[in-house]
């Protein structure tokens, strides 16, 4: 990837930027929690969007997508938004710069990345960390804090590019580091890195390619459902909340936010279970903790779908140590944790089941916890 980005370089623009790299994400537990101001518990990974940038001196910016093989020219002001929705996300990154009194001036580049686009990993967040640290780096000597970059990236998303989310993408691929996963308070942002060394297992992602587009959009009403149990409690959010809590208020409210509730609950306890078994290394409570995180989204919280429910079913019958939906659900992918040697035998099995009975096979991503965005030289 290096020598193609490089190369492009060359070619389009003469002579040699400074390459920039930053990471995709993954999530091993806490789902659906950061709208009730609970923790979620990302990782950066070793799929990356990587940057050769070069300051021009002009105020235009130059871009070469290799992966979509298409060109963006745009200029800095907010007028100057770009048609490619790939390149809005680096316009925004820009503005956004600019807008809290950064420094951007015009410049060329090229960029490729082997984060697989819309499979859940975040490759949107790999292009804007990308961008954000190499502007950083480039125009304002690394004056912006890491944090801030995060919400540079969730900007870009909210005012460039019509997605309202949250900032754990950001947040994993600027923060990522190798052999941790970081437990986000999506209430205080305070995180902590726990150690993450499975030694003897994979990790790997299973990308069942389907996506249920619902349509009395689920999710609000899972957030709905949150709110007012929450409001019931006298509570801002779930977070306060306990299962004796709960239980006091069970004939109060419907059936369908008891159960709404009690999956938040749990899967905050489940995330500082996790965190524990983790200092201890003990990756068999791990695993039973995403067991249990997706029979509660698939049977309480009702936002998995059968076919993700079968790769669920499948890890279980080949005896892999911790698997569930990761994502906001209806499609998307498991993450599993797998013992090393059941590995090739998983990924068969679970290639052909899902083949036999949904006529296609799943996506197989192996990812291994790796560093956030960064210099390429730095690493
Ligand atoms: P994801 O879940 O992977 O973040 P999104 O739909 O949020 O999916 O973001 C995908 C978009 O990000 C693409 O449509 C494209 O605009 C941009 N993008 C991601 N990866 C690349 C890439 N390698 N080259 C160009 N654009 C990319
Ligand atoms: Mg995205």
């Amino acid at each position: 990837m290096k020598e193609k980005i490089e190369k492009a370089f060359e070619q389009h623009f003469g002579g040699k930027g400074t390459l920039y790299v930053a990471p995709g994400r993954f999530n091993l537990i806490g789902e659906h929690t950061d709208y009730n101001g609970g923790f979620v518990f990302p990782g950066a990974i070793d799929k990356l969007m990587m940057a050769d940038i070069r300051p021009n001196g002009t105020d235009k910016v130059r871009v070469y997508s290799l992966d979509l093989n298409d060109n963006a020219e745009f200029g800095l002001n907010e007028a100057d938004a770009p048609e490619q929705s790939w390149a809005r996300y680096i316009f925004g990154v820009c503005r956004e710069i600019l807008k809290r009194g950064g420094k951007v001036e015009g410049f060329d580049a090229t960029f490729a990345g082997n984060v697989p686009l819309g499979a859940g990993l975040s490759s949107s967040a790999a292009l804007e960390s990308c961008f954000a640290n190499a502007l950083n780096d480039l125009f304002n000597d690394n004056s912006i804090d890491k944090f801030e970059l995060a919400r540079i990236g969730q900007s870009t998303e909210h005012n460039y590019c019509g997605v309202n989310c949250g900032i754990m993408d950001q947040f994993a691929s600027v923060f990522g580091k190798k052999d941790h996963l970081m437990r986000l308070d999506c209430r205080s942002m305070e995180f902590e890195y726990f150690p993450f060394k499975p030694v003897g297992h994979r990790l790997v992602l299973v990308d069942s390619r389907v996506k249920h587009e619902l349509a009395d959009s689920p999710y609000n009403k899972r957030r709905a459902s949150c709110e007012r149990v929450a409001k019931r409690l006298g509570i801002e959010t779930l977070r306060d909340a306990t299962m004796e809590m709960l239980d006091a208020i069970k004939t109060d409210i419907t059936a369908e936010d008891y159960f709404r509730a009690k999956f938040v609950i749990e899967e905050k306890d489940r995330v500082l279970a996790v965190c524990d078994a983790l200092v201890a290394g003990d990756y068999d409570t791990v695993g039973r903790c995403m067991y249990e995180t997706h029979k509660g989204l698939s049977k309480d919280y009702e936002v998995s779908c059968e076919e993700l429910d079968y790769l669920n079913d499948i890890a279980k019958e080949c005896g892999v140590t911790g698997s569930r939906i990761m994502g906001g659900g209806f499609g998307g992918c498991t993450v599993n944790l797998v013992k090393e040697e059941l590995y090739d035998n998983f990924i068969k099995t679970v290639k052909d089941k899902f083949n036999a009975r949904y006529g296609h096979e799943p996506k197989i991503y192996p990812v291994i916890v790796s560093d956030g965005a960064r210099r390429y030289e730095d690493q």
